[in-house]
């Protein structure tokens, strides 16, 4: 039985502006999206006719509502595939904190079952079924820094920070996508603009000026949604953290860091509440990656 494991990359937010809505009833945003290496482990095991999906994470769903299912589903449709598969997902990104982990699955599936079951797609079609499962989707697949427009699913790519460290902090707080946009639409308010000047400090290669310009149109309706967000918040400035922003919906809350060596040591001087996750990472060129030649 053939079988591929990937590593699928969690994303940051380094900017998030919210433009307005579009007549779909979406949001238009304008974003600066990160690639972290911290990472869910993604196992494709062909199987005879079916899709099933196997998670050690309890608030993942168990069937058809997991995005991975959903991309595996697409791609059969699309290329007319009988074969079935089984998807085995260890969990190392936070479920629902604005880190896109759903889609990393969903896009290292596509990845994956193109190669396993040989179908020779390019990546452009691939590119186009990922904007269908998700506006995350498509950059989950590219990885890197890119700036991301419409839904966020229009990409441009970025110069990546080489090195950079991030570490990201997880309240455990549940905070859906939707609530915090109808939060933002009961008041919404003219967009802070952060992305220009992250794309300004991204390609001057200016770090100090990237910790300033970070930052996220949805931070102030998450915090009053979830107090945890200002308290994360609050713990990494305490802290003497820079470039601190939530992610996404939240509420991750990140800080940047000189390296991973840095991210570390600043991670190690916070005293988080139970049940939190600190978890120090770095920035990475890929969203998807295959740890080992393991084909076969
Ligand atoms: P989004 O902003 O896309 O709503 P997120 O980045 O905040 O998501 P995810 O970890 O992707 O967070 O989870 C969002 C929701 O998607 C969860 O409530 C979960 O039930 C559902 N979900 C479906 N498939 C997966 C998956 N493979 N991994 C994690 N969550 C999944």
């Amino acid at each position: 039985m053939r079988q591929l494991t990937l590593l699928a990359r969690a994303k940051i937010n380094l900017s998030l502006d919210v433009l307005g809505r579009l007549p779909d009833g979406y949001h238009a945003v304008e974003t600066v999206l990160q690639s972290v290496d911290l990472a869910d482990r993604v196992t494709l095991r062909e199987a005879p006719a079916k899709v099933t999906v196997r998670c050690d994470h309890p608030g993942v769903p168990p069937g058809e509502g997991n995005l991975a299912v959903c991309a595996a589903e697409l791609l059969r449709r699309t290329a007319g595939e009988r074969r079935g598969v089984v998807i085995e997902i260890v969990k190392a990104i936070p479920v629902a904190a604005g880190l896109a982990g759903g889609s990393a699955d969903a896009a290292a599936v596509l990845w994956g079952l193109n190669r396993l079951w040989e179908l020779g797609l390019s990546d452009g079609a691939l590119l186009r079924l990922a904007g269908e499962l998700g506006a995350d989707v498509p950059f989950a697949l590219e990885g890197g820094t890119a700036l991301g427009r419409g839904r966020g699913e229009r990409l441009t790519s970025l110069p990546l920070p080489r090195g950079l460290g991030v570490v990201l902090v997880h309240p455990p707080a549940s905070l859906a996508t939707a609530a915090v946009y109808r939060g933002w639409d009961a008041a919404p308010s003219p967009s802070a603009r952060h992305t220009p000047g992250v794309v300004r400090a991204l390609t001057a290669g200016d770090r100090q000026e990237l910790a300033c310009a970070v930052g996220n149109d949805l931070e102030p309706v998450a915090r009053r949604l979830q107090p945890e967000v200002a308290a994360a918040r609050g713990m990494l400035l305490a802290a003497g953290a820079t470039g601190v922003a939530m992610s996404g919906s939240g509420p991750t809350v990140f800080a940047l860091a000189a390296d991973r060596e840095a991210a570390r040591r600043l991670a190690a001087s916070l005293s988080p509440a139970p049940g939190w996750s600190v978890l120090p990472c770095r920035v990475a060129r890929r969203g998807i990656c295959v740890p080992e030649a393991n084909i076969g």
